[in-house]
Order: structure tokens, then C-alpha cells, then sequence
């Protein structure tokens, strides 16, 4: 029988971490890593029409179109189809995002397995952000006008999310402060494997 794939949203504001523990958990499991944030940049950097487009939104502090975002994680998802599973980082960020992924995944009968959300307070998070701006060449990183809007886009549009997963038994909140490794030994219990 096939196995089963293992496909988790790491959820979580900007700042809280998500990246950092993809890192840990894609070498865990074997899993592909899928973060809209990394894709678009490199279209940015490619100098890409669609970078050009999205630099500037990005620059804003706001969400880049749906239909967008939709169209790359579906590209990689066919590119990476015979993965043990994904870890989706910084998507979905909307309620039409997620009904969109789970709209691919379920057709495939691999649905997502878990939401972990990781907690940061907002001061926390404004801080991290900051001192990831000093050395990350992030425009989007060094405003904290910028840092509070894209705070206030993921309370407004994406943190009803965690209501969505949640309808489904799938969502599993996770204290994000603390060192690197105690957060991933959170992350490793709540996924249980
Ligand atoms: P962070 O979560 O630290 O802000 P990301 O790298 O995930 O960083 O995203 C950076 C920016 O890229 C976001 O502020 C947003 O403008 C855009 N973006 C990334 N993912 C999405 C998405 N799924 N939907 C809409 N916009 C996105």
C-alpha cells in the first residue's frame, strides 16, 4: 500500500519562526519545502514580470494576489509529486488559499495532515524582524512601519485560518518562543511520527 504522505501548514505571523524550522523538519522527514515568501523573491530576483509586479506589493507590507500564489504551489506540487510530503510555510494566507490547496490535495487523496501554529508575541516578533533586517538584505524587514503592516495583514486576513484547520481537527497550536531546538522538539511531539 502506498504511504502515507505527511503534508503540514506551518502556520505562524511573520517572524515567528517558520523558516528556521522548516529547516529542522524537512531533514526529519524527508519532506519538500514550499514557501511562497522564498519563491517570490527569487522571481524578484530574477527581475521575473511577475517579480516586478510582486516586489512592489511586497514592499507595501501587503498580501500578493491569490490567483498568484495558487499557480506556484500547484506548479511545484505537480514538480514534486513523488515526495514523502510538504511543508507549506507562509501558505495558505488566506481562507481562498487554503480551500485551494485542500481542493488539490484532497483530489489526490493526500490531504494536509496537520496546522501547527506558532505563537510569538507581537513585541517579539517586531524585534526578530528587526534584527533579521540588519543582516538579510530585506527591504520589507527594515521598515517597522512596514513589519507592523504585514502584523496587521496576518490578524485581519490569515489568523482566521487557525478556525478553518481547526473545523477540520487539524490544527495544533505551539509556543514559539524559546530556543531554536526546544521549539523543534515541540514541533517533532505535535507531529507524533
Ligand atoms: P514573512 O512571513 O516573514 O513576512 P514571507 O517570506 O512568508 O515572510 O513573505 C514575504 C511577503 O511575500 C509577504 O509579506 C507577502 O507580501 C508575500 N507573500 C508570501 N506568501 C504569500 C501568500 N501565500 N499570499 C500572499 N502573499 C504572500
Amino acid at each position: 500500500m502506498k504511504k502515507k504522505k505527511l503534508n503540514i501548514v506551518l502556520f505562524g505571523p511573520p517572524g515567528a519562526g517558520k523558516g528556521t524550522q522548516s529547516q529542522f523538519l524537512i531533514e526529519r522527514y524527508g519532506l519538500v519545502h514550499l514557501s511562497t515568501g522564498d519563491l517570490l523573491r527569487a522571481e524578484i530576483k530574477a527581475e521575473s514580470p511577475l517579480g516586478l509586479q510582486a516586489q512592489e506589493i511586497i514592499g507595501r507590507g501587503d498580501l500578493v494576489n491569490d490567483d498568484i500564489v495558487i499557480a506556484m504551489i500547484r506548479n511545484k506540487i505537480e514538480a514534486h509529486h513523488a515526495a514523502a510530503g510538504f511543508i507549506f510555510d507562509g501558505f495558505p494566507r488566506t481562507k481562498a488559499q487554503a480551500e485551494a490547496l485542500d481542493g488539490m490535495l484532497n483530489s489526490k487523496s493526500e490531504p494536509i495532515t496537520a496546522m501547527l501554529a506558532l505563537e510569538v508575541p507581537e513585541e517579539e516578533l517586531v524585534k526578530r524582524l528587526l534584527n533579521r533586517g540588519k543582516t538579510s538584505q530585506r527591504a520589507d524587514d527594515q521598515d517597522e512601519a512596514v513589519i507592523r503592516k504585514r502584523i496587521g495583514e496576518y490578524e485581519q486576513k490569515t489568523a482566521p485560518l487557525k478556525e478553518y484547520y481547526s473545523a477540520q481537527g487539524k490544527y495544533t497550536g505551539i509556543d514559539g518562543v524559546g530556543t531554536i531546538a526546544e521549539i523543534t522538539g515541540r514541533l517533532v511531539q505535535a507531529i507524533g511520527e
